[in-house]
């Protein structure tokens, strides 16, 4: 990225944060171009930074998804604005401590003009510095939500009409307007390219219904704090989770659990770090892949249940990445319903 920015030109956003990164720059992406502007997009989203660098130019708007492992080696980097979404704990096997994690994201602050923070963020919260900009579902802020409707100056939009579910992804939302209206895009191609945004592939994205009861893929829930906000989406799920061991600690989850989740199918490395965890909170069972974990899954749910694949840890124990991770979750879901209709 460093290097990157030593070729680039125009007007550059950074967001980062531990979840809603894709989703955000998807969403930012999507509205300027539409509104008719050039405009990049990459580093950790689709395609990296240096590989078009050059081909920028005074007029454009580059959007930058970052990492923690990338804000990490800035030095001279710049932009005009950055958004830092939440902080909440992942990657500790490299960071080692939250608050070193907390650090790496929020070192991006020094590199920007106009700074997007979530208010309901505990740390983001704290963060004094200057032409911060604050988004919030709860309190009134720069952008912030109030009775379904979003307002952020002069853009009033109301969530019901907007594609994207879940207060998360309001959330994203409010983010995107603020970092839209520090680009002084138009309030109409805000709200247009808010509303035609259609979302990205395997995030709470619908993998079919069998027999009445819907299968939904979030496989780019890599954390605890992406696992908790998939489940505050749905008001009572069979659980799919589990992956990779990144030694993070899930208790912290038990009420929304207990809230929302019927049954825990448990599958990966932390297939047993979810069975303690929550075995006394709701019936946890333990599944050998993704297939045994889907058919367990359906026959554990009943009308009105939805199966959510959400596992809350990254993909390498198993699989090649996420997207793959995600593609084997809906075949095996497709392999079930024909199963189910031949009876
Ligand atoms: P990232 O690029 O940061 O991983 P994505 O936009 O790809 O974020 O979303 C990954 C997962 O994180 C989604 O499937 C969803 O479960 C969850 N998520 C998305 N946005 C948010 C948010 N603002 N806060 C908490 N969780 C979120």
């Amino acid at each position: 990225v460093e290097l990157a920015y030593t070729f680039a030109k125009g007007t550059i956003v950074a967001i980062t944060g531990t979840n809603g990164k894709s989703t955000t720059t998807a969403v930012v992406y999507h509205t300027l171009k539409h509104a008719g502007y050039k405009v990049f997009v990459g580093g950790n989203y689709g395609i990296p930074f240096s590989s078009f660098a050059e081909e920028t130019d005074q007029d454009c708007v580059v959007v930058l998804e970052l990492s923690s492992f990338q804000i990490e080696d800035l030095v001279s980097f710049h932009c005009n604005t950055c958004a830092v979404l939440n902080i909440t704990p992942d990657h500790l096997e490299r960071h080692r401590t939250f608050s070193a994690y907390a650090q790496a994201k929020l070192k991006l602050l020094d590199f920007s003009d106009t700074k997007v923070l979530n208010y309901d963020d505990a740390v983001l919260r704290k963060v004094k510095c200057s032409n911060a900009l604050f988004f919030s579902l709860h309190t009134q802020a720069h952008a912030y939500t109030k009775d379904g409707t979003i307002y952020c100056a002069d853009v009033k939009v109301n969530v019901d009409e907007l594609p994207l579910k879940g207060l998360h992804n309001t959330a994203n939302y409010m983010a995107s307007i603020l970092i839209l209206k520090s680009l002084g895009v138009e309030p109409e191609d805000i709200v247009r390219g808010l509303k035609t945004f259609k979302g990205l592939p395997h995030r709470t994205e619908p993998a079919g219904t069998v027999n009445g009861i819907p299968f939904v893929n979030d496989s780019k829930s890599t954390n605890p704090g992406s696992l908790e906000s998939s489940l505050l989406s749905f008001n009572r799920v069979v659980l799919i989770a589990g992956g990779k061991d990144k030694g993070l600690d899930f208790s912290y989850l038990k009420k929304t659990v207990r809230e929302r989740v019927k049954a825990i199918v448990a599958i990966g490395e932390t297939a047993q770090t979810l069975y303690s965890t929550f075995k006394e909170v709701v019936p946890v069972c333990v599944e050998e892949d993704i297939y045994s974990a889907v058919k367990r899954a359906y026959a554990l749910a009943e009308k009105g249940d939805t199966v959510l694949f959400s596992p809350g840890c990254s993909s390498f124990d198993r699989f090649k990445n996420f997207e793959h991770r995600g593609e084997v979750f809906k075949e095996a879901v497709k392999r079930l319903g024909e199963e189910v209709e031949k009876g």
